[in-house]
C-alpha cells in the first residue's frame, strides 16, 4: 500500500492560487463558504480516506464481491462506509440547504472525489453513483418521488445506479429496448434487461434505486422515444420493502476495480416490475445527459486519482531503489545510486507528473465553470455553459486515456517488481483501464467533440475558448522565462484553428464520413493543446509566487517543479500535435477504404 497517494499542496495550489475559488463566496448562493470552510471539507475527506478507504485498497481487490443465490455480496466494509458517507453529508454535499445539503461547489466536491478515488477507487464509487442518481430525481422527479427516495439515498441507506446499457445498446443508446407499459395506476410495468450496471445489486444496503432508461410502449424509434424511470429493487408497500421483480441474473468478472460489482439485471420476469416516470415521457436521454456531463468530469477525476496514487508509489520506489551508476561514472567500486538519479527514470516520473497535474487542473477548472454557470446570468452564464460543454469530452477522455499510460509508466519505474502483485502499481493499472470505456468510450467522446461541440452555435464555444487561451498568452510578462512557451502556444492555437477549419469544411463539401473518421485523433490534438494552456497558466502563477523572497525551501521546490514541468510538457508532449496535424489535414480515406477482409 503506498504511503502517499496525493499531494495536498497541489490541491491548495490549484484551488486557491490558480483558480482562487474563495471568490465564489461573492455570489449569494455560496456566501457562507470561504477558504476555511473549503479546506475543512478537504481535510475531513482526507481523514476519512486515510482511515476508512486506503486500508481496504488491496483487500477489496483480492476479495472481490461474490454472486450467490441471486445476490451480490460485497466487502462488509461497504455497509459501514455508506453509513459514514451518509452521516458525514458526503452524498448530499452539493445539494441545497433546503434539501439537506451544504451547497458545496462542484469544484470542491470533485476534489473530495479525487481524494476518495486516490485512496480506494472501488470504495469511492458507491456514494458517487448514489449522488448522481439522487440528483436526477431531485432535478426532474415529482415531489412524491423526491420524498420517497432522496432522503434514503442521501443518508447512504439506499444505493443509486445509472442503468442505461443493454447487450445491444452500449454506445448506441438509441437502441435501448427495455419497454415500459403504462398502467392505470401511477406506475409503468417494465420488461427487459440491463448489463454492466455498477453497484447494480449488493447486500451492503437495504435497497437499490435504478435510474433506468426504457422505451414507453409505442414510443417513437431512436433517442426521441426514450424515457427515464425510477426502478427500485424493492418497492415500498404499506411501509414494507417488497421485491419489485428485478432479478440479478449474474455478476461480471472484471480486470480491475474489483471491489465494486457490475450486475446483469432482468426486469419483469413475473410482469411485476414497477417503474415510476421521471419528468416527461421521451425526454429521458436529455435528462440523463445532464447528469452524464457531471459524471464525465467525475470519471476524468477518478482516472487522475488512480494515476496520482500510482505516481506517488513509483516516486517513493524511485527514491529508495539503488540500481546502477550515473551516466558520467561507471566505476563499479562506487556505490549504486537510487534510480531517481537516472534521467530516463526522471522522464517517466515527469511524464506522470505532467499528465496528472495538468489533467487535475483542467478538471478543477471545468468544475469551477459548472459552479460559475450555476450562479451567473446572461452572457456570462452562456459563456461558462459553452466552455464547460466544449471541454467536457476532453476532461473525460484525456485523463482516462493518459492514466493508462501513466500507470504503466509507474509500473515501469519499478522494473520487474512493478509487475508483481506485491506492489501497488499493477492494481492501479488494472483499476484505471475502465475509464476510457465507461460514460462514453473515447471514440464516442471524439465524435461528440468534433461532430457536435465544435459546430454548435456556429462555433461559438471554440471562439470563447480560444479567447480565454489568448488572454493567458497576453498575460505572460516580458521578464518571464516562459516567454518562449507563449510563442509556441500561440502557434499551437493557430494550428488547432486551421485543422478545425479544414475539417469543418468537409461538412460543406458533404463528406461527413471523412470529417469524422479521425475524430479521436482530433480529440487527442485538442486535448494536448488544452493541457499546454493549463500548464502555461500554472507556470505563470508559480513564477509570480517565486518573486516572494521569503518562501520556504519546500515552497520554492514546489514552484520550481511546476515551472520545469511546463517546460517538460512543451518539449515532450506538445510536439506530438505535429504528427496529428499531418494526419488530420490529409483527406485520404484510409480507414474508410480499408476493407474488413484486409484486416484478417
Ligand atoms: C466496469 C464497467 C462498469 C460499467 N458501469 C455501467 C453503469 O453503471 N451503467 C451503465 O448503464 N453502463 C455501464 N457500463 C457500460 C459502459 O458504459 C459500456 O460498456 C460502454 O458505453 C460501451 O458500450 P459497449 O460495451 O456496448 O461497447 P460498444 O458500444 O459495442 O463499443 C465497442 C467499440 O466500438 C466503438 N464504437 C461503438 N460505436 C461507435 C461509433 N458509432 N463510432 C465509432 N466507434 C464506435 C467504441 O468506441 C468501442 O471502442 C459499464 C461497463 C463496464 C465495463
Amino acid at each position: 500500500m503506498p504511503r502517499q497517494y496525493l499531494n495536498p499542496r497541489n490541491i491548495q495550489f490549484i484551488l486557491h492560487e490558480v483558480l482562487e475559488i474563495s471568490s465564489l463566496s461573492n455570489f449569494a448562493y455560496y456566501q457562507d463558504h470561504s477558504k476555511e470552510t473549503f479546506d475543512m471539507v478537504l481535510e475531513a475527506a482526507k481523514q476519512l480516506a486515510d482511515k476508512h478507504l486506503l486500508p481496504y485498497l488491496t483487500e477489496m481487490d483480492r476479495k472481490p464481491p461474490q454472486y450467490e443465490n441471486g445476490e451480490i455480496h460485497v466487502h462488509p466494509k461497504i455497509k459501514e462506509l455508506m453509513k459514514l458517507y451518509g452521516e458525514g453529508g458526503w452524498i448530499s454535499a452539493s445539494s441545497t440547504y433546503e434539501e439537506g445539503g451544504q451547497q458545496l461547489p462542484l469544484v470542491v466536491g470533485n476534489m473530495v472525489g479525487f481524494i476518495f478515488g486516490a485512496a480506494n477507487y472501488s470504495a469511492s464509487i458507491f456514494p458517487f453513483l448514489t449522488t448522481g442518481a439522487a440528483n436526477l430525481i431531485r432535478n426532474f422527479g415529482s415531489e412524491e418521488l423526491k420524498k420517497q427516495y432522496i432522503p434514503k439515498m442521501y443518508e447512504g441507506q439506499w444505493q443509486g445506479t445509472m442503468a442505461l446499457t443493454e447487450p445491444q445498446a452500449g454506445s448506441s443508446l438509441s437502441d435501448v429496448q427495455t419497454t415500459a407499459t403504462p398502467t392505470e395506476k401511477d406506475y409503468y410495468l417494465v420488461k427487459g434487461q440491463k448489463v454492466f450496471i455498477s453497484a447494480g445489486d449488493h447486500t451492503g444496503l437495504d435497497n437499490v434505486v435504478h435510474l433506468m432508461l426504457a422505451r414507453i410502449k409505442d414510443a417513437p424509434a431512436g433517442v426521441k422515444g426514450i424515457s427515464l424511470f425510477v426502478v427500485p429493487k424493492k418497492r415500498l408497500e404499506n411501509g414494507q420493502l417488497v421485491s419489485n421483480d428485478v432479478t440479478t441474473a449474474g455478476m461480471f468478472h472484471k480486470m480491475g476495480y474489483k471491489g465494486a460489482p457490475i450486475a446483469h439485471l432482468i426486469m419483469g420476469e413475473k410482469e411485476e416490475c414497477r417503474a415510476y416516470l421521471v419528468g416527461e415521457p421521451h425526454k429521458g436521454l436529455s435528462y440523463m445527459f445532464q447528469m452524464m456531463n457531471e459524471a464525465r468530469l467525475g470519471v476524468g477525476m477518478s482516472a487522475v486519482s488512480i494515476a496520482s496514487a500510482a505516481y506517488y508509489a513509483s516516486l517513493e520506489y524511485a527514491n529508495e531503489r539503488p540500481q546502477g551508476r550515473p551516466l558520467s561514472s561507471k566505476n563499479p567500486a562506487l556505490p549504486q545510486v537510487n534510480i531517481i538519479e537516472h534521467p530516463d527514470v526522471r522522464r517517466m516520473l515527469l511524464f506522470q507528473k505532467a499528465v496528472i497535474e495538468g489533467s487535475f487542473a483542467l478538471l478543477a477548472q471545468c468544475s469551477l465553470y459548472a459552479d460559475l454557470e450555476r450562479v451567473s446570468e446572461g452572457e456570462d452564464k452562456e459563456k461558462y455553459f459553452l466552455l464547460l460543454d466544449l471541454l467536457t469530452p476532453i476532461a473525460k477522455s484525456y485523463p482516462s486515456e493518459m492514466s493508462v499510460l501513466t500507470t504503466s509508466a509507474a509500473i515501469q519505474c519499478l522494473g520487474g517488481y512493478g509487475y508483481l502483485e506485491d506492489y501497488a502499481p499493477e492494481q492501479f493499472f488494472r483499476d484505471t483501464r475502465i475509464h476510457p470505456i465507461h460514460e462514453g468510450t473515447t471514440g464516442i467522446q471524439g465524435l461528440d467533440l468534433l461532430g457536435r461541440k465544435i459546430t454548435m452555435h456556429n462555433g461559438k464555444a471554440l471562439t470563447l475558448l480560444i479567447d480565454e487561451m489568448r488572454k493567458t498568452i497576453v498575460s505572460v510578462p516580458h521578464w518571464s522565462d516562459l516567454r518562449i512557451r507563449k510563442h509556441e502556444f500561440a502557434e499551437a492555437i493557430q494550428h488547432l484553428h486551421a485543422v478545425t477549419i479544414h475539417l469543418t469544411d468537409l461538412i460543406k463539401e458533404n463528406k461527413p464520413e471523412v470529417f469524422l473518421a479521425d475524430a479521436t485523433l482530433y480529440l487527442d490534438y485538442f486535448s494536448i493543446v488544452t493541457i499546454a494552456w493549463i500548464w502555461l497558466t500554472q507556470g505563470l502563477v508559480a513564477e509570480k509566487a517565486l518573486l516572494n523572497t521569503e518562501l520556504s525551501e519546500d515552497d520554492k521546490n514546489f514552484y520550481q517543479g511546476k515551472i520545469l514541468t511546463v517546460h517538460y510538457f512543451f518539449e515532450y508532449e506538445l510536439p506530438k500535435i505535429q504528427a496529428l496535424h499531418h494526419r488530420l489535414v490529409s483527406n485520404d480515406r484510409l480507414t474508410i477504404n480499408m476493407k474488413s477482409e484486409y484486416l484478417n
